[in-house]
């Protein structure tokens, strides 16, 4: 058994699987997914199964990544970026888990640096753009969920107050990834009380926040041992000071400026669960040729080779509709229920896919050395985070159906 494409042992040769996004006629797509394949293959199966076990952080990946420029990919060229599409970004994030590492170590960076980009001053973006591109300071961490507040983020309970030319920051966050192995956050602060605000959306503000000097000042990181290695964490504020300076475009308007990046996000985390999905489908088919009981191949069982064709089909479904988001998106055009649609229906492709693959081993599905319990546990998150599934179908029974709001 050797190690595959896709990054880890498949108990036999790693099959590669065509589908109509990865065959990209995009000469320019076609280059970034053979580099990303090309810098993942020095990232195979033991180095995610070691990191797994001790939970650490995937620090050479990322370092890698960032070298190369992906990370810098939506960053445009004039601030030290590629200014590629987001089909390109999407691409990329897609690649690094179809060949089986995780781009959740470092996949906000792409898509948080958009609220900086698009409301952001110009001094700001000069001053932090080019310094992300070049890779000397990471803008990973990513402060909206609270503990009491959850998916209703309007609720959130931290607050900044103004005083004088800095805001004291006061309050608690969960789940900020990556915390720990980011310079910067982008922070969701209440800076005016909810029941004065005349919109209910208006209130929160924006802060990027620099950790180096909020560490030990003010702000506390205390990391959460998950059932996957994310190196997610808790927050806590106690009467941090942040300069005035360091508010994102205008006070209030925080929360608009937040969603504003979110189909971006929708629209790059689908592309990692389609990546998720080839991943897995290539093991299985791997070993359904491969794994002989009862003197055949067990792929040449239809009980064992229906669930694979069905995934595959699920997963070229997503892809699809994830190339239809994020070309929308590039031609700035509305692509919310696009964006929401290709995350809701990637993520259970990946989770079909998963499932799916963990049966056709059987038993040793189960084993680290396979990778496939890893991946398992990596893309069960995307039911539930970034965006929970049951929201994005209340998005789309409310804002394309004109279902009554639920909430
Ligand atoms: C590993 C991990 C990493 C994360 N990283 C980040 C990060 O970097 N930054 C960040 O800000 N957040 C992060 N999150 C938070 C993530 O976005 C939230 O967990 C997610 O949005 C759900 O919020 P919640 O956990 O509070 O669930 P809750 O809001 O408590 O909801 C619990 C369940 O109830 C459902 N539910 C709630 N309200 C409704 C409703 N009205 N209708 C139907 N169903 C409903 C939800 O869908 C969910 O299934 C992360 C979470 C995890 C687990």
């Amino acid at each position: 058994m050797g190690e595959t494409a896709y990054g880890g042992r498949a108990g036999g040769q790693g099959v590669a699987v065509s589908t109509p996004a990865s065959e990209d006629p995009d000469a320019e797509i076609g280059a970034v997914r053979g580099a990303v394949q090309a810098l993942c293959a020095r990232f195979p199966g033991e180095y995610w199964r070691h990191l797994d076990r001790e939970r650490a952080y995937p620090s050479q990946f990322v370092a890698a990544l960032t070298e190369a420029g992906f990370l810098a990919a939506l960053i445009p060229e004039e601030y030290g970026g590629s200014g590629l599409s987001l089909r390109a970004a999407a691409a990329i994030m897609e690649e690094i888990h179809a060949c089986g590492c995780n781009g959740a170590a470092c996949h906000a960076q792409m898509y948080t640096m958009g609220t900086l980009l698009r409301h952001g001053s110009a001094e700001q973006k000069s001053h932090f753009l080019p310094r992300i591109a070049r890779g000397e300071l990471r803008l990973q961490a990513f402060g909206v969920t609270e503990p009491a507040s959850g998916t209703d983020t309007l609720s959130l309970r931290t607050t900044a107050t103004r005083e004088g030319d800095h805001y004291i920051v006061n309050g608690q966050k969960i789940w900020t990834s990556r915390a720990e192995h980011s310079d910067l956050m982008l922070l969701l602060a209440r800076t005016t009380p909810r029941e004065q605000v005349a919109r209910r959306t208006d209130g929160l503000s924006v802060f990027i926040l620099d950790m180096r000097l909020a560490q030990g000042t003010g702000m506390s990181i205390n990391p959460i041992r998950t059932m996957m290695n994310h190196a997610t964490t808790e927050v806590f504020f106690d009467d941090l000071r942040v300069p005035a300076e360091n508010l994102i475009g205008e006070e209030g308007k925080g929360f608009r400026y937040i969603l504003s990046g979110m189909n971006a996000e929708r629209i790059l985390i689908a592309a990692e669960c389609v990546g998720d999905a080839r991943w897995f489908i290539a093991k299985a088919s791997a070993y359904g040729k491969e794994r002989v009981v009862f003197g055949r191949p067990i792929g040449q069982n239809q009980g064992v080779q229906f669930p694979i064709a069905r995934a595959y089909t699920q997963m070229c479904a997503a892809e699809l509709m994830v190339r239809e988001a994020a070309g929308l998106y590039d031609s700035l055009r509305d692509c919310a229920a696009q964006a929401n649609m290709a995350k809701l229906i990637a993520a259970d492709a990946s989770w079909e896919a998963a499932d799916m693959c963990v049966q056709t081993h059987g038993g040793f599905g189960f084993a680290e050395e396979f990778d496939i319990e890893r991946k398992f546990r990596e893309t069960r998150l995307y039911q539930v985070a970034p965006i929970s599934t049951n929201l994005i179908l209340s998005y789309i029974a409310e804002h394309v159906l004109g279902l009554p709001r639920s909430y």
